[in-house]
């Protein structure tokens, strides 16, 4: 094809994650106070506890997107030899299965160290991470509220690793990748919802997460998207207990072991 773009794997593997963000957001803000008996902070404390407006979120989170999307297709114009690595034919699924959950493996590595490693730099953490830890109360669309240089280093450099270490196909990414957004997202609704096949999948899920956005939290649990064996490996797992909250919904508190 002459000059410019197909739509190649590639490309979809770019946008459809984004597509996917919005989609399952809108979900979340779709079920308005229908959920309030679910959620892991009391109504009000979105906007009493978070220091940004959700327009500044949202705003935000576009810009991160849009500079991943540049940086993704930088990427691809640079790699692309013209052999239309599209065309790659799907292996048996056995092996798109265990290529997934390698990269599962590679993108929580990944995201574990640079993230802790945001927090121990006081410098990385004070003008980089910090913006993310603005929302004390995490919601849905607020999942990729990052500084850019924290979306590349996290996500666009992580998801590439991850992609080329586990040796998937650029469809199967867009799989991979599309998972991995709603898993973020998820991680940030605010809500533990009966049910929720995510929460019986993995242990590392919203409640989990909320720690780490806590103030007593925040030395903790930094293991994302998928699991939490680097934080039980490097001793940083904060175990905490679902209290049920008088006034409706659940409690995220921290068991002490003394
Ligand atoms: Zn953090
Ligand atoms: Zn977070």
């Amino acid at each position: 094809m002459a000059a410019g773009f197909q739509v190649s794997d590639e490309l979809l593997g770019t946008f459809i994650p984004i597509a996917v963000y919005w989609i399952y957001s809108a979900i979340f803000i779709l079920l308005g106070s229908s959920v309030d008996g679910y959620r892991l902070h009391p109504k009000g404390e979105e906007d009493a506890k978070n220091v940004v407006s959700k327009f500044t979120v949202v705003k935000g989170v576009l810009i991160q997107q849009a500079f991943q999307v540049a940086v993704s297709l930088l990427l691809f114009t640079v790699i692309n030899d013209g052999s239309g690595t599209s065309q790659r034919p799907q292996p048996p699924s056995l092996m798109i299965a265990l290529q997934l959950a390698a990269g599962m493996v590679v993108l929580d590595t990944w995201q574990y160290f640079i993230h802790r490693y945001m927090h121990l730099n006081k410098f990385l953490y004070k003008h980089v991470h910090s913006k993310h830890h603005t929302l004390v109360v995490p919601y849905a669309y607020g999942a990729l509220y990052n500084h850019p240089l924290e979306g590349l280093l996290l996500d666009t450099c992580g998801g590439a690793i991850a992609f080329l270490l586990s040796g998937m196909t650029p469809r199967t990414a867009i799989f991979f990748f599309s998972f991995a957004t709603v898993k973020t997202v998820d991680d940030h609704c605010g809500l533990w919802l009966p049910g929720n096949p995510l929460h019986l999948l993995f242990s590392n899920n919203s409640a989990y997460h909320d720690v780490h956005h806590q103030l007593y939290g925040i030395k903790y649990n930094f293991s994302q998207p998928f699991f939490i064996a680097w934080d039980k490996i490097m001793g940083t797992y904060m175990p905490y207990a679902l209290v049920k909250r008088k006034e409706g919904g659940f409690e995220a508190q921290p068991i002490k072991n003394n």
